[in-house]
């Protein structure tokens, strides 16, 4: 990423800024080298970048350069995330095509973006709490506090209510019904609370013997669990990519002219779109806008269809066709890297 960046600056952004910023010839520059033989590799130079490794011929050891270099990689990332983030969402099939075609330093690469987009759907996820520990987020434990302390406030009452209408002979089982009820709402959010699992997850004769341990685990310190699976999901979200590829395959049998490269190039577009919608999704459930962020369930097929159909330059039924296929395959997909991650984080 970082050679990509500094290739495409010195083409674009580099040019113009270096013309800016950088001394006039004959200026006294303190750190600037003269070199026969490029710093990077040592091959001979000739003009004003090594023709072995890209790396400019002259480099600079002062603070000004350190800061043109920094607002060059700013530039240089913001102007390419700005044309791509569009396409991804509008015209996926050919920005697609295009990447696949040749354009590579139009466009973000796939990995670059997909890590981009992996980094941006945890951040979003933890940031507004929806993958808070197992007993949710900081407000909902909040919340779980205060209403335990009303139960409490309520439960003293209706005691001392009891007590009252015993020592005067009264009915108390209307009473005693409300106590016990309270009582009940104050256990179960107190086990919420401590993450112990609302419903207990219990091993019976039943379970298969490789699964015990798991269950065993997650019963014991469900916390941990949880937040081991998240740092399992994130570690090795790039296993969605080799679990899509061939699923891939299938869905273009007889078509030789499609590589395994492009498919991969497709997927990882793809998976790239639909975590920005999770990440969308995250913002518009923190806005308070639930109903909303529901309407986003829609959007996946859609974008499929559109990839599918510019990318591989297909017709409108043998795309709706191969559209409902790539669901099913992603519903597989998904359901086996959820196993897989599940399986890493409870070991
Ligand atoms: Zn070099």
């Amino acid at each position: 990423m970082v050679g990509e960046f500094e290739a495409i600056g010195d083409a674009v952004t580099g040019g113009l800024l270096a013309r800016a910023v950088e001394p006039h010839a004959g200026e006294v520059d303190r750190g600037h080298t003269h070199e026969k033989n490029c710093l990077n590799c040592g091959a001979r130079l000739v003009g004003p970048f090594c023709a072995d490794c890209g790396q400019k011929a002259h480099i600079h050891r002062s603070v000004r350069a350190f800061l043109q270099d920094f607002v060059q990689g700013l530039f240089n990332f913001e102007g390419k995330i700005w044309r791509t983030l569009p396409m991804l969402a509008w015209r996926p099939g050919e920005m697609t095509r295009r990447y696949i075609a040749g354009e590579r330093a139009r466009f973000i690469s796939p990995v670059a973006l997909y890590l981009f987009t992996v980094f941006a759907m945890f951040a979003t996820l933890n940031f507004t709490g929806a993958l808070g520990s197992a007993g949710g987020g900081k407000d909902f434990k909040d919340g779980l506090r205060t209403e335990i302390a009303e139960d409490q406030v309520a439960l003293a009452k209706l005691e001392a209510q009891r007590k009252a209408g015993a020592t005067a002979k009264k009915d108390v089982a209307e009473l005693d019904r409300k106590i016990a009820s309270r009582k009940e709402d104050i256990e179960s959010n107190q086990r919420m609370l401590s993450g112990r699992p609302v419903v207990d997850a219990h091993l019976d004769e039943d379970t298969p013997g490789w699964v015990r341990p798991f269950i065993e685990n997650a019963t014991e310190n469900p916390e941990m669990t949880s937040l081991k699976v998240q740092d399992a999901a994130s570690k090795y979200s790039w296993l969605l990519i080799p679990l899509s590829v061939p699923f891939m395959w299938l869905l273009f049998p007889l078509r030789r002219q499609h590589s395994t490269y492009d498919h991969t190039v497709f997927v990882t577009y793809s998976l790239s779109f639909m975590m920005m919608l999770v990440v969308a999704g995250g913002l518009l459930i923190a806005a308070g806008l639930p109903s909303l962020a529901s309407l986003l369930f829609f959007v996946p097929p859609f974008h499929m269809y559109r990839q599918l159909k510019q990318a591989y330059g297909l017709g409108r039924f043998s795309a709706i066709m191969r559209t409902m296929a790539l669901l099913t395959f992603s519903f597989i997909a998904a359901s086996l890297f959820l196993a897989a991650t599940v399986a890493i984080g409870a070991m």
